[in-house]
């Protein structure tokens, strides 16, 4: 625990790490990932009270936690995959996220269209018992609705051969304002979590046992060492370069699967109720969720050889994400119409016996003690990162013969945690905060940098000063979410946002200069040409 206010943590990185290096203290529990998975099991240690830091080697969720479906679900694709065990979990961890993260988890309507009568049959007899397996935490009941109600509430989908439609509930949220909101509530309660810096090496005692780390403050190269009773592995599809630190030539744990989704206008699916399509020509599920007053369609399952931190969708994905939506839709996305494409990838337990496809190996979380006492976790879903974090601290208690002290987070509220929600407010995302950010823009409208994201200069000094924002693109992709919205007006705003972030930072024009090109570089490939 560093002896700074949460505030001067959050509001002075220079500071933040100069404490992180003159303390000498053993840490109980240091997590390896600034991802959902990482941040779930520093939440968790935090809360039960013991010395915990996180180590995050670029942005928060810059990993696959900004890059996901956008659901917090039971997975109803679990269910046809008879996986009722992860269905209950993901379902149980789903109300409890739409209750302790209210102002960022929304309870969305889902309608599988028909066009069969026995997948009528099929979907709303699946779906009732999606609803039973949620038990007293479901969202609402599902109900089979007609050919001319499915038509009214989801304008644009295909009417040719229609017999209805089958309404569910699940959530829908924001992927890295979550984590943001959890790296904040980290601190807040007294834990510690970095971004920009990066672990390069562990240490190990006289017995073999891992008792700490080097890592590296991104900004600066300076290095450091840290102690800790527990190092955790929380690096989703890295898990396997963090394992080789402690054991070279470690087998592969995990394989990775790419999703790619795509961003179109609303007006290609002009609904409130997200569509669900449960079996494509792949054999997958696809989805158009209404994120941000835009429409995300996705996903695919795509084995991939190399884990990096940004990804490329592969023409093929996209090929085959509109050419799926143009099934279901009148008016039929082209290429040209995608403001911005985002690839994410999955960090699956390496398969079982008789799995073959990267589609059927199970989402559950598996935890993975070295000899070493390098505790790593794999696989999982935004949905469960609670219980991720829970599990994993349990079993270190339990492997370190610590006292077990008793978890903390079921009912925990997240920063911002807000329920008189209006989803219309272009700042709902912002929870609580919204209203200090509100006063702060004292109504001067002239400031916005982007009238069509509803971008405002408030928001961008709000990113740096109270959300630990270090780059134009930490600002431009995860506080709001401009380049996965729209691409090309991020790449407009960005000079403008450069601008007002150096002069917070107190950065040189050359800095500005640089932050801008790079982050051109990267927006073009969310560009389809
Ligand atoms: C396309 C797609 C769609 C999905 N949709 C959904 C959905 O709708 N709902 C849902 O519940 N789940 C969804 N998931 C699953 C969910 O997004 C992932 O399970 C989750 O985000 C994984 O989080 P993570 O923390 O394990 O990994 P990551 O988010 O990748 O985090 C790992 C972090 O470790 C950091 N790191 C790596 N090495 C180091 C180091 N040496 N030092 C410091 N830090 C390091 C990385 O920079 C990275 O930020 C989806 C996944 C994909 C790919």
């Amino acid at each position: 625990m560093l002896n700074l206010t949460a505030i001067e943590k959050i509001g002075n990185r220079k500071n933040y790490i100069a404490a992180l290096k003159a303390n000498e203290i053993t840490w109980d529990i240091i997590v390896i990932g600034g991802g959902a998975t990482g941040l779930g099991i520093a939440m968790d240690a935090t809360a039960r009270g013991y010395k915990t830091l996180l180590l995050e080697q670029a942005d928060f969720a810059k990993g696959t936690s900004s890059r996901s479906t956008k659901l917090v679900h039971g997975g109803v694709r679990y269910l046809a995959q008879g996986d009722v065990k992860l269905v209950r979990e993901a379902s149980i961890e789903r109300g409890l996220l739409h209750q302790n993260a209210p102002h960022l988890v929304k309870n969305q309507t889902f309608i599988v269209p028909v066009y069969t009568l026995w997948d009528k049959l099929k979907y709303t007899i699946g779906l009732k018992l999606y609803d039973r397996i949620a038990g007293k935490l479901r969202l609402g009941p599902s109900t089979l609705i007609s050919k001319k109600e499915t038509l009214e509430k989801m304008p644009g989908i295909r009417s040719k051969g229609l017999q209805g439609g089958i309404v569910y509930h699940d959530g829908q949220f924001d992927d890295s304002r979550l984590a943001l909101n959890l790296a904040q509530s980290i601190i807040e309660a007294g834990g510690d979590a970095f971004n920009y810096v990066k672990v390069t090496g562990l240490l190990k005692d006289t017995n073999g046992n891992v008792n700490g780390l080097t890592a590296a403050d991104a900004e600066t190269n300076e290095t450091f060492t840290l102690h800790a009773k527990a190092v955790v592995n929380a690096t989703g599809v890295f898990v396997d370069d963090i394992l080789m630190m402690d054991k070279p030539g470690s087998a592969k744990t995990i394989c990775v699967s790419q999703g790619v989704h795509v961003v179109l206008n609303k007006e290609f699916y002009p609904s409130a109720n997200a569509l669900m399509i449960p079996k494509t020509s792949d054999g997958r599920v696809l989805f158009a969720v209404p994120w941000h007053d835009k429409v995300v369609v996705g996903t695919t399952d795509t084995p991939i050889e190399t884990a990096s931190l940004e990804p490329q969708a592969l023409e093929k994905e996209i090929a085959f994400i509109l050419e799926t939506a143009g099934n279901y839709l009148d008016k039929k996305p082209q290429r040209s119409d995608v403001l911005s494409v985002f690839a994410g990838l999955r960090p699956l337990a390496a398969p079982q016996h008789g799995e073959q496809k990267t589609k059927e190996i199970s989402r559950s979380h598996k935890i993975i003690v070295s000899p070493s006492h390098l505790f790593t976790i794999l696989g999982g879903k935004w949905t469960t990162y609670r219980k991720m974090g829970e599990d994993m601290v349990n079993r270190i208690e339990k492997e370190l013969n610590w006292k077990h002290l008793a978890p903390a987070t079921s009912h925990f509220h997240v920063h911002g945690y807000d329920i008189n929600m209006n989803w219309n407010d272009p700042l709902y995302f912002y929870g609580s905060d919204a209203k200090l950010i509100r006063h702060r823009m004292n109504g001067d409208a002239t400031k916005y940098l982007s009238e069509e994201l509803k971008i405002h200069k408030t928001q961008i000094l709000w990113a740096v000063e109270q959300e630990m924002a270090r780059t134009v693109e930490d600002v431009l992709s995860r506080r709001t979410r401009a380049l996965l919205l729209n691409a090309k007006e991020s790449i407009r705003i960005a000079p403008q946002v450069a601008f007002i972030m150096a002069k917070a930072l107190g950065r040189d024009e050359n800095w500005e200069k640089e932050q801008v090109a790079t982050f051109k570089k990267l927006a073009e490939q969310y560009i389809l040409k």
